[in-house]
């Protein structure tokens, strides 16, 4: 009898063990798929600006993480496995969309196919009809590069505050009210980047870079755009390619040409060179970013920090006057 019962209990916990052991994943994939009612939950995102934006609307209810680091071109981006157990592990997820993360489309459709929210913060702007680029190169690609253009960019917060009104419903008001001061701030940035954009004298406001990033910021405040690679980093700039721009540059007799902290700088400093093998000397005006924010914990590595220092360095470098939006 002692023998039987110890032998029950063994089992039992044999059992019990085997029990729990098979359970283990699933309990803790119904811990993930919880409402929206437990704090912190999870938000992945793909590049910085996107990441930053979600952070402010957020606030303290999320944890928020972005997966494509400082001085990474999101074009080339191809996801890491440890990326894709964070897309897998998240509640929600943002992404920029058109084509930007071209490398991490298959995941981001394996990620939605489970039913989670993974969201394209273009999608707003999809819909405003008339607001989006298209590429001149004939390939019918829209250009992706929207943070560039501040108030287009600030068309993304309300579907940022909409998507984790619905997912968290009870905290719905403070999203709205954190994308409206967000949104107002951004207001302001966009003043004055066209307020110092205009600065720049009427003949120098032509901004030549290594990739096609900056079409929406030409746009917006009014600058002439020439990027030496076409809308995405995976084309080769060819040969005749650099040759027209330097044409172009020593006609004009353009002041400055400007690298990327996400591209290479290669071509930049081939355009100088073939500038000054024509007589004309143009200057490496600064670093700008492009497809990627600065170093997390800096002003440059956030978003308005990041467009502050482009649109100051910018205007600077072409003949304009800026003091950066921080101290304005
Ligand atoms: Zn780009």
């Amino acid at each position: 009898m002692k023998f039987e019962l110890s032998t029950f209990k063994s089992m039992a916990l044999l059992g019990l063990a085997v029990v729990v052991a098979s359970c283990a994943p699933e309990t803790s994939s119904q811990t993930e798929v919880v409402d929206g009612a437990e704090h912190p939950y999870k938000i992945v995102c793909t590049v910085g600006m996107i990441t930053d934006v979600v952070r402010n609307v957020a606030g303290d209810y999320a944890e928020v993480e972005g997966l494509i680091g400082e001085g990474v071109d999101p074009h080339l981006y191809k996801p890491t496995r440890s990326d894709v157990v964070k897309l897998s592990g998240a509640d929600l997820v943002f992404y920029n969309g058109l084509l930007l993360e071209g490398k991490m489309t298959d995941v981001l459709v394996r990620v939605a196919s489970t039913g989670k929210p993974v969201k394209a913060v273009t999608e707003a702007i999809l819909e405003a009809t008339d607001y989006l680029m298209e590429k001149d190169d004939g390939s019918e690609h829209t250009d992706p590069h929207v943070w560039m253009d501040v108030s287009g960019w600030s068309k993304a917060v309300p579907v940022i505050a909409q998507t984790l009104a619905a997912y968290d419903s009870a905290n719905a008001e403070t999203y709205h009210a954190n994308a409206k001061a967000y949104a107002a701030k951004l207001e302001a940035l966009d003043a004055y980047a066209k307020k110092a954009m205009a600065t720049i004298p009427e003949n120098q406001r032509v901004l030549v870079t290594a990739h096609d990033a900056f079409n929406y910021l030409g746009r917006a405040y009014g600058v002439e755009v020439r990027g030496i690679q076409g809308i995405s980093t995976e084309s080769e700039a060819g040969v005749r390619d650099l040759e027209d721009l330097v044409d172009f540059i020593v006609n004009k007799e353009i002041p400055a040409v400007f690298v990327e902290t996400s591209v290479a700088d290669k071509n930049v400093r081939a355009l100088v060179e073939g500038a000054k093998a024509r007589k004309h000397a143009v200057i490496i005006g600064g670093e700008l970013f492009s497809d990627a924010m600065g170093q997390a914990g800096t002003y440059e590595g956030t978003y308005i920090g990041m467009i502050d220092h482009n649109v100051t360095t910018i205007t600077n470098a072409l003949g304009g006057h800026a003091e950066g939006f921080e101290k304005h």
